[in-house]
């Protein structure tokens, strides 16, 4: 790696390659406009393993990649992360992202991010107010936490009960957000890497630290910067928006209704849960995937975040005209939601998105309520007493009076 990085220095270094220079500029700006965290890197693809970089191999003591691999881990311990949770991050770096653990790398191969996190673009990690443009492990951390503390939030809660492998798999969805071609060819190396580094960190005997990993990122003071800082989703001109009637929350649910099993269902889930009462139905985010759609009209009350109201995910309040209150929850992250508290929607309108792996739970958790006070129609998540109502007959309800959503 070290010898291709210097022949492509060398390359442009010659002088000869001011096209190619111009074309690394352009596409430096191009890339400055998606304004994204994301992955879009096909070099991580290509290249899943990068156990060797310009400081050595991460899986040998000593070296300089193993000392800054650890460095890292260590710094997400500190904030509260259990040992999966912090092998999870460190296995991404080392098992797909390509950096060899080289502090400042570009990256190798085309890609415009750079760093140990990949910042895409380079320049987001130096332009962040949160960096000491040292690119050490520590700061490179700190600005990671700047940029997306509802993503770090909701990893460290998340991180709490996985193991490294399903950390590193949930770091990658939730972070780096890879495309899906190179998330099937690296998957396996984050998770192999995180598997590795768990063993040479002794993990097992890291467990989150509930007190740290409260505050840590409210610390950060900048929950809704992020969502911010991504590109604008509006949902002004949906053509599905229908004022007044209910619709389902995926285009791809028929009119007929969704097909759930048991534990999907409304009502009695066959012992899932406390009481086994199920409040909601449960789209599997296999099946049912793609924009969320608001299933009646009205306002967005509350946007709960984890640690709120002793849950664990995101959740979508929204509360109604006509006495009801519903739930979109179980979001892994902010960036998936595209409302915000205050606004008002129409039947139809994107509430968010559920990504295969993106929610909590691998599903989008749908609630319609009676209660329209969301502390005490929580209060209930667990009571067969009428406060929750089964979402499927509701809306099919709603679309056979509507006559809508053919
Ligand atoms: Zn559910």
């Amino acid at each position: 790696m070290k010898n291709l990085k210097v022949w492509i220095i060398a390359g442009i270094g010659a002088g000869s390659s001011l096209l190619i220079f111009m074309m690394i500029i352009i596409m430096i700006i191009f890339n400055v406009n998606l304004n994204s965290s994301c992955d879009d890197s096909e070099s991580a693809a290509n290249n899943p393993t990068s156990a060797t970089g310009a400081s050595g191999s991460w899986e040998k003591k000593g070296s300089e990649a193993y000392n800054t691999a650890k460095e890292v881990f260590d710094f997400w311990v500190k904030k509260g992360m259990s040992g999966a949770g912090a092998a999870g991050i460190v296995g991404n770096i080392g098992g797909a992202e390509n950096t060899g653990f080289v502090l400042d790398q570009k990256e190798i191969g085309g890609g415009s991010g750079g760093g140990l996190y990949q910042f895409t673009p380079y320049t987001k990690y130096l332009n962040d107010p949160k960096s000491d443009k040292s690119w050490s492990a520590q700061n490179q951390s700190e600005v990671v936490i700047s940029l997306e503390p509802g993503t770090v939030k909701s990893y460290l809660s998340r991180t709490k009960t996985s193991s490294p492998g399903d950390a590193a798999t949930n770091w990658m969805n939730m972070y780096e957000r890879p495309s899906e071609k190179a998330k099937e060819s690296t998957n396996g190396a984050r998770r192999s890497a995180a598997e590795k580094f768990y063993e040479m960190f002794g993990g097992a005997s890291i467990t989150a630290n509930e007190s740290i990993l409260g505050g840590t990122v409210d610390g950060a003071n900048a929950g809704e910067q992020a969502q911010s800082d991504e590109e604008s989703v509006n949902c002004g001109d949906d053509s599905t928006s229908v004022p007044g009637s209910w619709i389902w929350p995926f285009k791809s649910v028929p009119k007929s209704g969704p097909s759930l099993d048991t534990a999907q269902k409304f009502g009695n889930d066959g012992g899932f849960r406390t009481n086994s009462f199920h409040d909601g139905v449960d789209f599997g985010d296999a099946t049912y995937n793609g924009d969320i759609h608001a299933v009646h009209g009205g306002k967005i009350s509350k946007i709960v975040k984890p640690g709120e109201y002793g849950v664990s995910f995101y959740l979508v309040w929204e509360t109604t005209d006509d006495g009801y209150g519903i739930a979109y929850q179980e979001f892994g992250n902010m960036d998936d939601i595209f409302v915000k508290e205050g606004d008002t929607v129409k039947t139809g309108d994107k509430i968010g998105v559920s990504r295969p792996g993106g929610q909590e739970y691998s599903h989008l958790h749908l609630g319609i309520s009676k209660e329209k006070d969301l502390g005490k129609a929580l209060g209930k998540s667990f009571t067969d007493d009428g406060t929750w109502l089964n979402p499927v007959d509701v809306i099919k309800k709603g679309l056979e009076n509507s006559g809508a959503g053919d």
